[in-house]
């Protein structure tokens, strides 16, 4: 899938469980947070990619991305698979820790949960995709729904453009319209 898809993606994941289980009270740094760590969430697994958009904007992060590439194993690799969530959720967890003193008031745990959302939404993505992916490294099979590949998604092309992202979108309109009431509270609380 292509970054845009996977952004869109984790966002619908994450919006979907605070919908399903509102959470109590947080402040508005706190989402803020969870946004942007479920974000990197949804495109770190892709850091495996050297032409990725993550690589793409930083001045010599075709170089990086092509280090990152051989380290990771190649693309659909290691930041692909189970392993590589529990990983980079484990470096995230480290990295909030350390960032909570400077920032108090914002729920790490919360933001910790909205990066790993992110990460899985990521796998869950490519694996409707021909590619497939890697769950269980270090077992090397490539699991993709549906099973047969002749009827997955081709990243980049017309049913992701045409179908896959506005169905998505679809449904963050469809969440959003459901859930006005606690959308509008929230806003009133944190915003006004
Ligand atoms: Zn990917």
């Amino acid at each position: 899938m292509t970054a845009r898809t996977h952004d869109l993606a984790a966002i619908t994941a994450l919006g979907a469980l605070v919908f399903l289980e509102p959470l109590r009270t947080f402040t508005l740094g706190t989402a803020l947070m969870a946004i942007l760590f479920n974000q990197l969430g949804g495109i770190l697994p892709d850091i495996d990619q050297p032409t990725a958009p993550f690589w793409r904007n930083l001045p010599i992060g075709g170089v990086i991305g092509r280090v990152i590439d051989k380290t990771l194993g190649g693309h659909r690799f290691i930041t692909h698979s189970i392993l590589g969530v529990v990983l980079f959720s484990f470096l995230t967890h480290l990295l909030l820790t350390f960032l909570h003193p400077i920032i108090p008031t914002v729920n790490i745990g919360y933001v910790w949960w909205a990066f790993i959302i992110g990460m899985v939404s990521h796998l869950v993505m490519d694996t409707l995709t021909k590619e497939g992916v890697p769950w269980l490294l270090p077992i090397p099979f490539k699991f993709g729904l549906p099973p047969l590949k002749e009827f997955r998604i081709t990243t980049g092309k017309a049913v992701e453009t045409w179908i896959v992202f506005p169905a998505i979108l679809l449904l963050d309109v469809i969440f959003c319209a459901s859930h006005y009431r606690l959308l509008v509270l929230f806003v009133h609380q944190h915003l006004i």
